[in-house]
């Protein structure tokens, strides 16, 4: 059976899902998305995802053509379509059709898109042993020419950034802000730990401000650690006791070496992998999921 995607109001299989070449998402990366992921017919954290959303509509003058309650009902339909219990939902809305030429104005047809992917995990023993990162030449988008806190379709800076470092072989690029300041990684935000408190750039370092970093901090204040958001440097990283990622896709991902400098023993550390126990505890925890109703109990896609 294809899978199903969802394209304004309409689920179609894979095949005939298709979007016009005068699409301005296509044309100019004009248009803006979110990563979701469903844990065992549940959606983590929705509603922040979609608030998140509306805001980066609201900063590029994109008008959803629907509301939250409405994207939420496509999202648990699409879910349902394709029986998917654990997925990543990629919920995309390009700017529409219009002609060539920059102007917004002359796309008239925004297009919701909800493909529901299945994730394709990093290795367990990826979260045990931690992985290295590389500071990269590129720096993270200036926020007063294009706000990194706006999720808009657009990556090229990122994709540059991912690029310079899988060419160095890091396993992921950290990038700096215009200020050379740490921003975050290419789809991750960046914490360390010194001296028992908690420290992670500031949201207006130039960076996404992450659902799953917002979480890490709150589990982290419900654990009575001090939770410090500031402007870093590559410095503080270098003589940071620990060292993590978050991210919808990756979760929690130990960071045990920076730029050829190991981070504290080189293991994976402590409190890091104490988050990420609490964090898979919060998946399916009903305060913060909601259920994509009468999903078949146990199916898991093939
Ligand atoms: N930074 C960037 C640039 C990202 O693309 C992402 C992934 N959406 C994140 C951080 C992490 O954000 P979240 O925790 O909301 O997935």
């Amino acid at each position: 059976m294809s899978l199903k995607i969802f394209i304004n109001g309409e689920l179609l299989p894979l095949e005939e899902a298709k979007i016009s070449v005068f699409d301005h998402g296509l044309l100019y990366g004009d248009g803006v998305f979110e990563g979701i992921r469903a844990y065992n017919g549940r959606v983590f954290k929705l509603t922040e995802h979609l608030e998140r959303l509306f805001e980066s509509a609201r900063a590029i003058f994109l008008e959803i053509p629907m509301t939250i309650e409405e994207l939420k009902q496509a999202i648990f339909s699409t879910l349902r379509a394709n029986n998917m219990k654990d997925s990543y939902i990629r919920l995309v809305v390009t700017r529409g059709v219009g002609k060539l030429g920059l102007e917004p104005g002359k796309c008239t047809n925004p297009q919701v898109i909800i493909i529901t992917d299945t994730i394709q995990l990093y290795p367990p023993k990826l979260y045990e042993k931690g992985i290295d990162i590389l500071t990269v030449a590129t720096v993270r988008n200036h926020p007063e020419s294009l706000n990194p806190r706006i999720k808009c379709l657009n990556y090229m800076n990122n994709i540059l950034a991912k690029t310079e470092g899988l060419n160095a072989g890091a396993t992921e690029a950290l990038m700096l802000n215009k200020d050379g300041f740490v921003a975050e990684c290419t789809g991750q935000n960046i914490f360390m730990v010194k001296g028992e408190e908690l420290y992670t750039p500031h949201s207006n370092s130039g960076i996404l401000k992450g659902i799953t970093r917002d979480t890490v901090i709150g589990l982290a204040k419900g654990k009575g650690i001090k939770v410090r958001e500031d402007f870093l440097t590559r410095y503080d990283l270098y003589i940071a006791e620990e060292c993590f990622l978050t991210g919808t896709a990756a979760q929690i991902v130990p960071v045990v070496k920076i730029d050829g400098r190991i981070v504290g023993d080189g293991k994976a550390g402590r409190l890091t992998l104490e988050l990420l126990k609490e964090y898979r505890g919060l998946l399916i925890n009903p305060e913060v999921t909601e259920a994509a109703e009468s999903l078949e109990p146990g199916y898991s896609r093939p």
